[in-house]
């Protein structure tokens, strides 16, 4: 990135996590560090809650996708002397179409995210976004970007949402909601983020499989490794 400080290391993760306002960095981790022990696996959804998601399908499996920095690659905005991130809900209203693209890595880059969603969902997949930017922000870039059918409403929570806000914004544990409504399992689910604090999460609460995207956004070797990862599983 130009030089410019990584979103994981040059930033304040809370800033880019979203939640700053809401919470402390402190009370965020005092607060991941106190989640009960995950929802027990294993029972279909016959089993389960009444509450349903409204578009279930028995999709077998499922990626969860981090936006800000794993389906974004976020740009520096020089005409607003800020980092173009999803927790600044009013700053992403005020962009370009082409700063919208901009933050995709380009048409090449977002053409080979629609591939991997493609092919993802193909594969009996169902694709979610869950983010602590604000859902607006990030409806906004699938939009532009056309990659909206991929993520109905009810499959993209941002830190607007009451699922993400019920659970402190721990994306592990709003993981652990989707799969105990699904019946998914460790391995049918694979998160995606750039947030080593939320892999770790995810990872320490035996939630399911991981990947880590190691530069702000995913390459397209990244992409290959996710539809590699649940493939035949
Ligand atoms: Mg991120």
């Amino acid at each position: 990135m130009d030089g410019s400080p990584t979103f994981d290391g040059g930033y304040s993760p809370a800033s880019l996590d979203g939640a700053a306002a809401l919470i402390s960095p402190d009370e965020a981790q005092e607060m991941d560090f106190c989640r009960s022990p995950r929802a027990s696996f294993g029972s279909r959804r016959s089993s389960q809650s009444p509450t349903v998601l409204d578009d279930e399908d028995d999709a077998p499996r499922c990626v969860v996708l981090d936006f800000d920095g794993t389906l974004s690659t976020p740009k520096y905005v020089e005409r607003l002397q800020n980092w173009a991130v999803c927790d600044k809900e009013v700053l992403i209203s005020s962009l370009t179409d082409e700063e919208i693209w901009a933050n995709g890595g380009g048409v090449q880059r977002v053409e080979l995210m629609r591939q991997m969603l493609e092919t993802l969902q193909r594969q009996g997949c169902a694709l979610y976004i869950v983010s602590l930017g604000f859902t607006g922000a990030i409806r906004r870039h699938l939009d532009v970007w056309g990659l909206s059918s991929y993520f109905p409403e009810s499959r993209v929570f941002g830190q607007d949402s009451p699922l993400l806000i019920e659970r402190d914004y721990v994306k592990a544990a709003l993981i652990e909601n989707l799969m105990a409504r699904r019946g998914w399992a460790f391995g049918d689910v694979l998160f995606v983020d750039d947030s080593q604090k939320n892999i770790s999460e995810c990872d320490r609460r035996r939630t399911c499989a991981t990947y880590t995207v190691a530069e702000s956004g995913l390459t397209e070797r990244d992409m290959g490794a996710v539809c590699a990862a649940l493939r035949g599983s």
